[in-house]
């Protein structure tokens, strides 16, 4: 008979607590501090933009935290997701690898940022929340928490950065149809977007602007709070269902990784699928290796520096210990858009720091490349992001045919890429390049930072 490609849990077998990958590290991330101060920040600092639980959260250091019940039946909608034996790839390669994907593509928004998004509503619903700002760069993550809010009945603002307000208009629209207000930010309803305007009245806006305006509007009204969709730790923590899940299908397949992949913008769906798996190798001494990969053009893990800098560009969120190529680094344009950060979160960072993951920058041809062997091979058309991932995977396959060796590699197919087929139009059209990272552009970044260094 021929092997089972597909494995999925059954209502009762989903996992019913988060796993904290605080109470197992070795060195401990960290603390965040204040911008002005320099201070370690307390959760007083933070009580204006979130709230109590999700701070409560982003301190802890209990391995396991219960998933509440409402949380648990929204996510029965489409999880658990399902784990796939890629056996058309492995085909594809002629490799004596064993290659698995656990598929987040299949979630409402198209991607693994629901995970977070519907924890976040329901806590933001809880404490009396009645309105959420956030922003948003081609949309994933505005999609993802419209949608969560739409359930727990909260009203979402979302600063839309300008360009791709005009550029995409498809993600904005399915925030509207989840009842989302979308607006091409800079705007003029917000100090910052005010100032940003009169700066340049056709800014295309950034990220970085949309960010103080969501922050700002939060941080002035009492009954709104400010909800970030990847980076801060209670964001991995709700994403470790992936990789929860991932161990019990595992299990079902009989099978268990050699290697963890996944691509990492913030690190959210890389801690998702690795994170749960890391106790195998720091308490039992498994010989597992865990891979993030990072685009070329925006190598923060790879060529950054660990030290401590701001999760914005403007430089209004705490200061954060993480790897990065500076707040106001600007990487050369490429189409996957959600690994376009400067940083990387501090967990992710204080793992790579001590050894325990690894990571790998790839260039955009050869993952456009990889994505479109995986759509043929596995019939699923991966987002620009995801298919980082694939390329990394192919690697890995190919050396293990070199050596040789039957190793079982588990990534994480981070989301679906039906709204970036301009993308890929782009690279059968022959546009898209490759970028060489340069030590120029390194410095640029990193020079002129102020914030403190870690020795
Ligand atoms: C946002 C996004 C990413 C990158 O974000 P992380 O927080 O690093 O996971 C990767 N893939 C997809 C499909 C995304 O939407």
């Amino acid at each position: 008979m021929d092997k089972q490609k597909k494995f999925l849990l059954e209502e009762k077998d989903l996992p019913k607590q988060w796993y904290n990958i605080q109470a197992d590290m070795p060195n401990p991330m960290l603390p965040p501090l204040h911008p002005a101060t320099k201070q370690p920040v307390g959760p007083e600092d933070l009580a204006p933009l979130f709230p109590m639980e999700l701070i409560k959260q982003e301190v802890s250091k209990e391995r396991w935290i219960d998933i509440p019940e409402e949380v648990l039946d929204v996510y029965k909608s489409w999880r658990s997701t399902p784990l796939v034996r890629a056996t058309g790839l492995e085909k594809l390669l002629d490799t004596p690898a064993k290659i698995y994907f656990k598929n987040e593509g299949v979630s409402p928004a198209g991607s693994h940022k629901p995970n977070t998004a519907v924890a976040q509503a329901y806590y933001n619903m809880k404490e009396g929340v009645k309105k959420i700002t956030t922003e948003t760069g081609a949309g994933q993550w505005g999609s993802a928490l419209a949608f969560a809010t739409q359930k727990f009945g909260i009203d979402l603002e979302v600063f839309m950065v300008k360009i791709s307000f005009d550029q995409k208009p498809y993600r904005k629209l399915m925030m509207n149809t989840w009842g989302a207000k979308v607006h091409p930010s800079p705007t003029n309803l917000t100090e910052s977007g005010r100032k940003a305007l009169e700066e340049d009245p056709n800014s295309p806006g950034s990220l970085g602007i949309a960010i103080s305006e969501a922050v700002e509007v939060a941080a002035t009204h009492d009954d709104t709070k400010y909800s970030l969709g990847s980076v801060l730790n209670h964001v991995l923590l709700h994403q470790s269902i992936i990789g929860l899940e991932a161990i019990k299908q595992m299990e079902m397949a009989g099978d268990f990784p050699d290697i963890v992949i996944a691509p990492l913008g913030g690190g959210s769906n890389f801690a998702g699928i690795s994170f749960p798996f890391l106790p195998y190798k720091i308490n039992e001494g498994k010989d597992i290796r865990f891979i993030a990969v990072e685009p070329a053009s925006c190598p923060k893990l790879t060529k950054g520096e660990f030290r401590y800098d701001f999760g914005d560009s403007v430089g209004m969120t705490p200061l954060i210990p993480m790897y990065t190529l500076g707040h106001n680094f600007v990487p050369a344009p490429i189409h996957a858009g959600g690994l376009r950060y400067h940083g990387a979160s501090a967990l992710a960072s204080q793992l790579l720091k001590d050894g325990l993951i690894e990571a790998v920058a790839l260039q955009q041809l050869e993952c456009f490349d990889a994505g479109v062997k995986f759509a043929n091979a596995e019939g699923i058309i991966p987002a620009p992001e995801s298919t980082h991932g694939i390329a990394a995977v192919i690697r890995e396959a190919n050396k293990a045919k070199e050596e040789g060796v039957a190793k079982t590699i588990l990534f994480n197919l981070s989301g679906h890429g039906h709204f970036d087929m301009a993308a890929y139009q782009d690279y059968f059209d022959g546009k898209l390049k490759d970028h060489h990272f340069t030590d120029a552009e390194l410095h640029v970044g990193l020079d002129k930072l102020d914030t403190p260094t870690i020795d």
